[in-house]
């Protein structure tokens, strides 16, 4: 599976931005971010003026990091977007926080995606019953998202579960702790999408 390679907390410094890619490091002063807020390399430090395709093409990017997905894919569900009823921009957002390992990660089962979709595509979770380990399957209200039961004594898994109310569970999911499960109770509404990205942007940039 294709995957980033470049340190995460590069991507945050890049982004000028907190991406919270490395779960509860994030949350300490060990934060490069925290330490180091601009971006890395020889002329980090050098103030620029960015164009305004600079600035749509940073939005992307920003998005792109925060869920891990890479071009090909991003462009696929821009396109299911832009097919889709509704604003562009708030289908795109709406679609990303859907993927399996995003439910996974809001749910609390990870500290971050990036350790939610390892965890999915291992094989942890059953999603309606059925075994699943395709990180980018996206889920609907109804469904319902369940650690299997040889993975709930992963101490790793629940040691996130106990902190998960740092970040608090979005209003579309419903996680039932004790029987280490979680229900899709509606599609995500923009409001819920707590990330600071103008995606109205990114659609300016795709329909240059
Ligand atoms: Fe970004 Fe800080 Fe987390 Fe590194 S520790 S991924 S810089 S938020």
């Amino acid at each position: 599976m294709a995957r980033y390679r470049e340190s995460a907390c590069k991507l945050c410094r890049r982004e000028g931005m907190k991406l919270f890619l490395k779960g509860d490091r994030c949350y300490t002063d060990k934060c490069a971010f925290e330490r180091r807020g601009y971006p890395p390399g020889q002329h980090g430090q050098r103030r620029t003026k960015l164009t305004e395709y600079a600035i749509r093409l940073r939005e992307k990017q920003k998005v792109k990091r925060i869920y891990g997905v890479l071009e090909k894919q991003f462009r696929r569900y821009f396109e299911k977007a832009e097919r889709m009823k509704g604003v562009t921009g708030e289908n795109l957002l709406r679609l990303l926080e859907s993927r399996l390992d995003n439910v996974v990660y809001r749910l609390g089962f990870a500290d971050s995606r990036n350790e939610a979709r390892q965890l999915v595509s291992h094989g942890h979770f059953l999603l309606n019953g059925r075994k699943v380990d395709i990180p980018s399957i996206l889920v609907k209200p109804g469904d319902v998202i369940e650690l299997r039961e040889k993975s709930r004594k992963n101490l790793k898994i629940n040691a996130s579960l106990e902190v998960v109310s740092r970040r608090g569970i979005p209003s579309w999911l419903e996680l039932r702790k004790e029987e280490y499960k979680g229900i899709v109770k509606d599609y995500p509404k923009r409001e819920e999408i707590t990330i600071p990205i103008q995606e109205q942007l990114i659609v300016e940039l795709y329909s240059k």
